[in-house]
């Protein structure tokens, strides 16, 4: 199938989950995961009309966006975030999906800052605990969130999460429902700087699931795209 068919239907899948779920499909926004798609390929999934496009390599990102890739469509970084790249990013970036450390979010600020923006991102939860990703524990997101309100140059608009690697979208449930708690009982708590609008969770194996708990942005590659070359991933 292409693209504009897999647009189609995985835009169908959302609205039979967030019915599903008793939710408004409209407040779920599809983030398309176009890493290691061309630009002609990323134009066509924003003409089949996905919300956003998500980008996770820096390089990549500009190169396409010298060639327009993303007229039409908000951009978000989705990757892992270096600090020698932040420079790059913000300001380019609608959104910054992987905050996940504390001396990331002092070096987007700065450098935010220094341009006269704001920066929006999201902080990145390692809800698995495990050993091979980034981002912070559940626990200590008061704490990150008590450090970004402190921040004139960022903005935090919510948490994003990648759940282990699974066979059956019913394994990630636990997590999925874990970073459901997170968002809603961190959104009670009033922080400068800190709006918890975006929960962005679920890609293209498990986002129904996510949906059911609470996902307004969905980061979905292989459904759109179809499968990726293998071996030269970069999260
Ligand atoms: C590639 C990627 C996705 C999409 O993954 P698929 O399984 O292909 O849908 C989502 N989120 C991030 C951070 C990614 O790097």
């Amino acid at each position: 199938m292409g693209i504009a068919e897999n647009v189609a239907a995985v835009k169908a899948r959302i609205a039979d989950a967030a019915a599903a779920a008793g939710r408004d499909p409209a407040d779920i926004l599809l983030v398309a995961a176009t890493k290691m798609n061309d630009a002609n390929r990323v134009r066509e999934a924003i003409a089949a009309g996905v919300d956003v496009c998500g980008e996770n390599r820096v390089q990549e990102m500009l190169e396409k966006q010298a060639l327009g890739a993303y007229a039409g469509a908000p951009l978000h970084f989705i990757g892992h975030l270096q600090k020698n790249k932040v420079k790059q990013v913000v300001g380019l970036a609608a959104l910054i999906h992987g905050a996940d450390s504390l001396p990331l979010l002092a070096t987007v600020s700065r450098v935010a800052a220094q341009r006269g923006l704001v920066q929006d991102v999201l902080l990145e939860v390692n809800v698995g605990g495990e050993l091979s990703k980034a981002g912070f524990s559940p626990e200590e997101i008061p704490q990150a969130l008590e450090f970004a309100s402190s921040l004139p140059g960022l903005r935090v608009r919510g948490l994003m999460a990648i759940p282990p690697i699974c066979t059956f979208p019913e394994e990630n449930r636990p997590f999925f429902c874990r970073m459901e708690k997170l968002f809603v009982d961190n959104g009670e708590k009033k922080y400068d700087n800190v709006s918890m609008d975006f929960l962005s969770m679920g890609m293209s194996g498990d986002f129904t699931e996510a949906i059911a708990w609470g996902a307004n942005l969905v980061r979905i590659g292989t459904a759109i795209f179809g499968a990726r070359p293998t071996g030269k991933e970069n999260g």
